[in-house]
């Protein structure tokens, strides 16, 4: 978080044109012919330059007399523990993508509710925790299929799936060819 601590106004800017999610929480811009302040990814219009204001924190936002928005709720969302909580739930999908996934154990792990999980997973990723794991176990299948020596009935339980047919879903699914005509490209596709 520190070598955020300084953001130019300019990127700043940015990040509000881009409505970008991984800026929350570093800053907050007010629109001074509306009153009211913002999270850098809240959809609503993208307000004109001139009449923008940025603060580092919701406090000082209502301090100079800014109102939170309705639509992101800036003042609301406490950001930096749900961040180190997908933070986490990443650590572990990685270190365990291969085995069954258990997301009653993981978020007891985490001290939230599955559901909490999921909805703050989606939030901060666009992907559900499930769809997360998808594609770390693709990926490292690409990886597995490229060496080229080993079978792909290996690689799909290697990368944790159960079943030949689950493996040529999801794979087909994610990439748009079969794990066979990946092994035969040696990854070229
Ligand atoms: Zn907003």
């Amino acid at each position: 978080m520190n070598e955020r601590t300084r953001i130019s106004d300019n990127e700043k800017w940015q990040a509000v044109i881009n409505c970008a999610r991984n800026y929350d929480s570093l800053f907050f811009y007010g629109v001074k012919t509306t009153g009211i302040f913002c999270r850098p990814s809240c959809k609503s219009k993208t307000p004109i330059r001139g009449n923008v204001i940025f603060f580092n924190n919701a406090a000082n936002a209502i301090a100079s007399g800014f109102r939170p928005c309705k639509r992101c709720c800036p003042d609301k969302i406490i950001f930096k523990p749900e961040l180190e909580i997908i933070k986490k739930a990443k650590d572990i999908f990685h270190t365990t993508y291969n085995k069954q996934v258990n997301l009653q154990y993981v978020s007891r792990q985490l001290g939230v509710s599955i559901n909490h999980l999921i909805k703050l997973f989606k939030q901060h990723t666009d992907f559900t925790p499930i769809q997360y794991i998808s594609k770390i176990r693709v990926d490292k299948a690409k990886e597995l299929l490229k060496q080229g020596d080993i079978s792909i009935l290996e690689i799909a339980y290697a990368t944790g799936y159960k079943s030949l047919s689950n493996f040529y879903k999801c794979f087909k699914d994610q990439t748009g060819y079969t794990p066979s005509e990946y092994k035969k490209s040696r990854g070229e596709l």
